[in-house]
């Protein structure tokens, strides 16, 4: 097969992933596309749309792709501007980020990109409260152990995680466990903590 003459398996790959199909490329090729910089001589997403017929969306995406500016793409905002108080951390945290976080002391709304840790916009103090994980006995800020990945328990029900771990329940079943306690059912626990010190 001819290099010269076909694009590489690469570019209509990417291609095809910007949402053209098999006969837009081929109508690439027969134009005479075979390379990235091709596009550079095509220069604007209408004349790209008069080679291959796609669509303007699918064209503007390629052409933005292609030329690497930002001419065709919506402003939108950076996800990726980092403000460079990373803690050094990677733990692979998942933040529900539906949910908005409020500062447990002065009930501030945290913004946006508030991560896990980070210190309340309004009072400075840590936004989320700290805990301790019964499964592992590290503590830190948030709704999941930084260390074993199990959700924290209240501070009021962490006695009754140590108490479940003990009785050899599975890190998944604890929290599943005490949240479907009833409060009788957690009275009876404590009565057993009580009771073994
Ligand atoms: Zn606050
Ligand atoms: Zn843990």
């Amino acid at each position: 097969m001819e290099a010269e003459n076909n694009m590489s398996k690469l570019l209509a790959n990417i291609l095809k992933a910007k949402g053209l199909t098999e006969e837009h490329i081929t109508a690439l090729e027969e134009s005479g596309v075979h390379s990235k910089d091709d596009f550079s001589m095509i220069g604007d997403y209408q004349t790209l749309m008069d080679v291959t017929g796609i669509d303007q969306e699918v064209s503007q995406k390629v052409m933005s792709w292609a030329l690497g500016a930002t001419t065709y793409a919506p402003a939108a905002p950076n996800p990726n501007t980092n403000n460079g108080n990373g803690s050094g951390s990677s733990a692979p945290i998942i933040v529900e980020s539906a949910d908005v976080v409020k500062c447990v002391h002065c009930g501030a709304k945290q913004p946006k990109d508030y991560e896990t840790g980070d210190l309340c916009i309004s009072c400075g103090l840590q936004a989320e409260p700290v805990l301790s994980c019964h499964w592992c006995y590290s503590s830190g800020p948030g709704k999941f152990c930084r260390e074993c990945g199990s959700e924290f328990l209240g501070a009021s029900d962490y006695e009754i995680g140590l108490f479940l771990k003990k009785e050899g329940e599975s890190k998944n079943a604890i929290v599943k466990l005490v949240k479907e306690m009833t409060a009788q059912e957690k009275e009876a626990i404590w009565a057993k903590i009580r009771k073994s010190r």
